[in-house]
């Protein structure tokens, strides 16, 4: 049996990075890991091949070689995705959708042979058998939330690694809080679950096997959502690293409660995570408190990140503007927060109502749910009637947009992480490097729109930060990436 692993294109948003990973010749930013568990719980016995469209094109060729086309993604995928689904029918190819998508829209709306809800690691085997017996179900859907050490070691041998900026490995699934707009608890739980320890390891071990060196993103919902199992990790992450000189640079997502913990902020930064994602939402306290994200509440939250921040760690925040309770003011409330945090990397974006959540239902119940929406919080299509009138929360949208990511702005904001966190990567010398340092400074420093910022940027990280010069020149090459997105945001045509 022939087994085609395809990826759909991600639309280009903050979280493609495209244009930064362009500087330095990559082509996406991560590989499908999810397609790479699935490639290894298929039986031995299947020939496999990866097509992630992010970084090649799928080719009537590989069409013609399948036998079954296996695809996954999110809902900011679906359209291509459904373009997918519809070249394999037309060419009577047998086609199976799985991935947080099917658990979005339901089975006619992803018109494939065979749809798969819920982890694979519970429904693979099954449905691989059906194949092979011609008596495969319309739908596979998983009776409980499996082991995640029944996860197998994702099959890395389909990864061409140097098209990406970053390597992942998942520890745990799930997540202990509730946040209402959330998809996260209703997918995969609230009980975080967790590999072996040994497992994580292995996959460190076949990274470095197969040459990887550079940044590795751990995948997870909320890194801490389970401290007692993470502290464990995060010892042998310790000791794995010092075996290897620190070969990895670390990044996770977690929960803003990690500011609280300072044994577990000792740990990471002595296992080398350099970045941390964290969903801080907004400022606004009424905002957090009715979409149950308690744990940001009853906290100094400038203070909470620049603690994070003082254990060298960046944080990077996603933001939300939409929410109900959001007055006018919290517009300028958010830009003058984000500001002051010294978070370069701030994913704004607009509340999506998604299929699944506790939010949607509630918008549903009151009758202010218009569609199932795309997923791209940035793309100031709103799937809900929101309490502020639209048009005004759009424009506000923008105006937050251009303020936080105008040159000036984005590198005051970079200066002070550089001050606060002094960090020591991304100096070595490599052919990437000086290819991005030489695309950086012809495309912001010799065309760009905010050239003049960026030189002084420039002068500053040859004077003040000569010590993490590396650093400072990637989070030059970001701001250029989210620079374009805002642009391309700010002077859509409002819908
Ligand atoms: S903390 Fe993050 S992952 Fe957890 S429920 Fe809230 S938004 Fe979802």
């Amino acid at each position: 049996m022939n087994a085609l692993l395809v990826y759909p294109q991600c639309p280009d948003s903050y979280w493609s990075f495209r244009h930064a990973l362009s500087f330095q010749g990559k082509r996406a930013a991560q590989p499908p890991l999810g397609l790479l568990t699935v490639a290894a719980l298929l039986p031995a016995s299947w020939d496999r091949r990866l097509v992630d469209t992010n970084v090649e094109p799928l080719k009537e060729a590989d069409l013609v070689w399948a036998d079954v086309v296996l695809l996954s993604g999110m809902l900011i995928q679906r359209d291509p995705l459904l373009s997918i689904v519809r070249r394999c029918r037309a060419r009577g190819v047998r086609t199976v959708v799985g991935g947080p998508i099917s658990s979005s829209l339901t089975p006619d709306e992803l018109e494939a042979d065979h749809i798969v809800i819920g982890e694979a690691e519970g429904l693979v085997a099954a449905l691989a058998r059906d194949i092979e017996r011609g008596v495969a179900q319309p739908v596979y859907c998983a009776a409980e939330r499996p082991s995640m050490e029944q996860s197998p070691l994702p099959d890395l041998s389909l990864v061409r690694m140097k098209r990406y900026g970053t390597m992942t490995v998942q520890y745990s699934r799930g997540c202990p809080f509730n946040c209402e707009f959330c998809n996260i608890v209703e997918i995969y739980g609230r009980r975080p679950r967790t590999k072996a320890v040994a497992q994580v390891l292995a996959e460190l071990d076949q990274l470095c096997a197969a040459g990887w060196r550079g940044p590795v993103f751990i995948v997870d919902d909320n890194f801490i959502g389970n401290k007692v199992r993470v502290r464990e990790l995060l010892s042998a992450l310790i000791e794995w690293q010092r075996e290897h000189q620190y070969l990895f640079r670390f990044i996770t997502e977690a929960s803003l409660n990690l500011a609280d913990d300072e044994e577990l902020l000792h740990a990471m930064r002595d296992a080398g995570f350099a970045s941390v994602f964290l969903g801080i939402e907004t400022p606004s306290e009424a905002s957090l408190a009715a979409a149950n994200k308690l744990q940001n509440t009853r906290r100094d939250m400038l203070a909470s990140i620049a603690r994070i921040q003082s254990f060298g760690m960046e944080v990077m925040g996603g933001f939300i503007l939409g929410f109900d309770t959001d007055s006018e003011d919290v517009f300028e409330r958010l830009v003058q927060f984000i500001q002051k945090s010294a978070i370069p990397i701030a994913m704004v974006g607009l509340l999506q109502a998604i299929p699944n959540t506790r939010l949607f239902q509630r918008l549903s119940r009151e009758g202010r749910v218009l569609d199932t929406g795309g997923g791209n919080n940035t793309s100031c299509e709103l799937n809900f009637r929101p309490h502020m009138n639209a048009d005004r929360l759009i424009e506000g949208y923008r105006f937050v947009l251009r303020r936080i990511y105008s040159g000036d702005a984005y590198f005051e904001r970079v200066r002070e992480y550089l001050s606060r966190c002094r960090p020591h990567y991304g100096a070595h010398f490599s052919l990437a490097n000086v290819r991005a340092l030489f695309f950086s400074l012809m495309r912001q420093g010799v065309i760009g729109k905010a050239r003049l910022s960026y030189w002084k940027f420039l002068l500053a990280a040859l004077t003040r930060y000569r010590d993490c010069f590396g650093a400072a020149m990637t989070m030059a090459v970001m701001g250029y990436h989210f620079q374009v997105v805002t642009e391309q945001i700010v002077s859509a045509e409002p819908s």
